[in-house]
């Protein structure tokens, strides 16, 4: 078995590969975050009713459970769902700027104790990149260590110089093997997701993924496409007869490499829907674009270096206007509409589904 080998893991190269499944991850993070920070700071609450000492810091602790509640109810929230690192951060801000000023303003003859253990769980908390985490624990520890001094006695605010380096130094080697092992633990499953999700032949994203995708739009962790496009090798029963399979699955080889050169992450993306049918998503397209791409289709298909004929495909596509349609699955049953009518018109042809209609 292969060690983990974490100094050539690099870093950058996977977050900006995996962006998509790390803000998944850390969409399943930041509820439990919130969830956390208000359900501490309501035990600490009750706390202080029992005891007078802890009196003055029911403000901040107030402050603290409030925000963190608002975090988790919002967190269905589509501009949450799309950024959810930038919820974590704000959590571990706000926490921070309470605590901070509990340690250093209300308590101001003594040590800041809670902020230790902020410092410490922070690293490991959520997953960025390393560098961000370590600057922010940074900026966190020279903060509270500068208004230490700037506002308590020397004694005290050299202690919480000594007992937050401590408390930084124990987060971020914790928060380095954490953060490395959800990394690699991600990346397995981003490897395993690969072999999933990814159709041999053709190197297009499978029937599989595509019904996966579907969910995500349902549940609107991914946004809806502006158009579909629905594509079916014309008479390739004939070309399997003719030449054989072998011919045949070349043939699908180099019209799935076609197509796939044409996919562009957020704008289109392209599924094998079957045997010899192809799907397009289209993003943030007019029915203008969405025609565009669904004929370069049908054009470039006509130009492949395909062994013994030429082949050809029928096309049916859709522009995703109707606010009516609640359901996505409609969209696909229209484009198949559309393709179906291709076929009908002699096969060799684009149809768009509104034309149908008419
Ligand atoms: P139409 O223009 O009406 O679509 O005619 P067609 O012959 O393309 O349609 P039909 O559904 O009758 O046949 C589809 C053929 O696609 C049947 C099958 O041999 C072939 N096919 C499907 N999947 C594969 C594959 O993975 N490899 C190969 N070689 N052929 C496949
Ligand atoms: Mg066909
Ligand atoms: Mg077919």
């Amino acid at each position: 078995m292969g060690k983990i080998k974490i100094r050539e893991f690099n870093y950058n190269q996977f977050f900006k590969e995996n962006a998509e499944i790390i803000r998944l991850y850390n969409n399943v993070i930041y509820p439990k975050i919130a969830c956390i920070g208000a359900l501490t700071t309501t035990i600490a609450l009750i706390g202080s009713f029992f005891n007078d000492y802890m009196a003055r810091s029911r403000a901040p602790y107030v402050v603290i459970c409030v925000f963190c509640l608002i975090l988790y109810f919002t967190r269905k929230a589509k501009f949450w769902r799309m950024h959810p690192v930038l919820c974590d951060y704000l959590v571990f801000a706000q926490i921070f700027f309470m605590l901070m000023y509990m340690g250093v303003v209300l308590f101001r003859n003594g040590t800041g104790a809670s902020i230790l253990i902020l410092l410490s769980i922070f690293p490991v908390a959520f997953v960025d990149k390393p560098q961000n985490l370590f600057m922010a624990e940074m900026g966190m520890y020279l903060i509270h260590t500068i208004t230490s001094f700037l506002i308590k006695d020397f004694v005290y605010a050299s202690l919480d110089m000594i007992n937050g380096l401590i408390a930084v130094i124990a987060g971020c080697i914790f928060g380095f093997f954490i953060l490395n092992s959800r990394l690699h633990a991600l990346n397995y499953r981003t490897l395993l997701s690969v072999e999933r999700e990814i159709d041999v032949l053709t190197t297009l994203y499978n029937r599989r993924k595509m019904t996966e995708e579907l969910e995500s739009f349902k549940r609107g962790f991914t946004p809806e496409p502006s158009g579909v496009i629905m594509m079916d090798i014309d008479l390739f029963k004939s070309y399997n007869d003719t030449y054989g399979h072998v011919a045949g699955d070349t043939c699908l080889n180099t019209f799935g490499q076609m197509l796939k050169s044409m996919e562009h992450e957020g704008k289109i993306k392209l599924y094998r829907y079957g045997g010899e049918e192809f799907i397009a998503f289209v993003w943030d397209a007019n029915k203008e674009e969405v025609y565009k791409y669904a004929e370069q289709m049908h054009v470039q298909t006509k130009a492949l270096p395909v062994e013994h004929r030429s082949i050809t495909i029928s096309v049916g596509y859709v522009h995703c206007a109707d606010k009516q349609v609640k359901n996505f699955e409609t969209w696909i049953q229209r484009a198949d509409q559309a393709l179906y009518i291709a076929k009908g018109r002699g096969r060799d042809c684009v149809v768009d589904y509104d034309a149908i209609e008419e």
